[in-house]
């Protein structure tokens, strides 16, 4: 997969107020109509015609495009891994970083970037736009501003928002907490778990005490996915045959089962038996919940009750963003074993501890 460099003149200030990476995957934020009124999208380096007051931000922008940007229906692990390449190449070179991708996935990207990026002490700001930059009503640009003002505020002389994080619609949220929640109004993200980490209006106001606290260290870029995962959700009525088409998978390393309310499945028992099969034959399996806020608590009803018994993992607060990335990285990363283990631990501020 290859990228461009584009230069983009910002007319450089004589001494900028700070260094900012953008990363322009692609997504609405930078595509136009075609003939058929389809979105296709657009050659970034024509951002500014359409974003002139980049100029007066007193930055040094860099940017750095896909060669061909994408819709993030398509994105992938080796996406994941090009964008977390891109940070850490230009890591010291830069004060904070903002990646432009489609609200489709951003969820997943941000959630995946937040465990590979370890030892993370700079900004890492996502953002796009439900309206292209092209169409006069765009949300595109206050997003964009206000991601490269985030990126690069400080504070004592350290970064105010050292995480990966989701910037959109005047909230600044944790990546790994965050879920699509809306595909027509602005308000297209939320994170019912976790506070918002800064308010934008007249000023941006930081929420610093939810803030993750600066790792320090060098930066260092977990990289390995295993995608031998799947996620059943679960509803009234699902039948042994659906759960057995999921399990009848020979490669399929972990499943993490969708549950009703605080982590409830049916009590029937060809349910609970076909589960502690799969797990006793060293399946992973972990329990979110379909409700964006709460957490998982297994035993708190007698329908979760035998899930907790048979060795089902409980995601507690996770979002299935966070779960299923976070999954997917554990395995490849460090095997079945060790995944088993970090999944119930907090790696970077996805889960609260109950
Ligand atoms: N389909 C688009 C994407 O995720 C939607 C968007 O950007 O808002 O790439």
């Amino acid at each position: 997969m290859n990228y461009k460099t584009l230069t983009i003149n910002t007319a450089l200030p004589a001494k900028p107020r700070a260094r900012v990476l953008i990363i322009y995957t692609g997504g609405t934020f930078g595509m136009v109509h075609d003939a058929e009124g389809v979105l296709l999208p657009f050659d970034f380096s024509l951002i500014l015609e359409h974003l002139p007051t980049l100029r007066n931000l007193f930055l040094e922008i860099t940017v750095i495009s896909f060669d061909n940007p994408i819709d993030s229906s398509n994105i992938e692990p080796e996406h994941w891994l090009m964008i977390g390449n891109m940070i850490k190449d230009q890591y010291d070179k830069q004060d904070g970083f903002v990646v432009l991708h489609g609200t489709d996935t951003m969820a997943y990207t941000a959630s995946a970037l937040s465990f590979m990026l370890h030892g993370l002490s700079k900004p890492v700001v996502f953002t796009g736009a439900q309206l292209p930059i092209t169409e006069p009503r765009s949300d595109a640009r206050e997003n964009l501003i206000t991601a490269l003002e985030i990126a690069s505020a400080h504070g004592g002389g350290k970064p105010l928002v050292p995480e990966v994080c989701i910037y959109f619609d005047y909230e600044l949220l944790r990546g790994n907490r965050t879920k699509k929640v809306e595909s027509m109004h602005f308000d297209a993200f939320s994170s019912e778990n976790y506070p918002p980490l800064a308010k934008a209006g007249v000023k941006i106001d930081y929420n610093l005490p939810a803030v993750l606290p600066s790792r320090g260290g060098s930066l260092g870029l977990l990289s390995r996915f295993d995608t031998n995962v799947s996620i059943l959700k679960l509803f009234p009525g699902i039948n042994s045959s659906t759960v057995e088409a999921c399990l009848h998978n020979a490669d399929l390393k972990a499943l993490i089962i969708e549950t009703f309310g605080s982590g409830n499945a049916p009590s029937a028992a060809w349910f609970v038996e076909r589960l502690r099969k799969a797990i006793e034959s060293g399946l992973m399996v972990v329990n979110v919940s379909q409700c964006p806020g709460g957490m998982v608590i297994q035993g708190k009803y007698e329908t979760s009750r035998a899930l907790e018994e048979i060795g089902v993992i409980s995601g507690g607060d996770m979002t299935i963003e966070a779960a299923v990335t976070k999954v997917m990285l554990l395995l490849g990363q460090y095997g079945v074993e060790k995944a088993k283990k970090l999944m119930r631990e907090p790696l970077a501020g996805e889960l609260s501890i109950a």
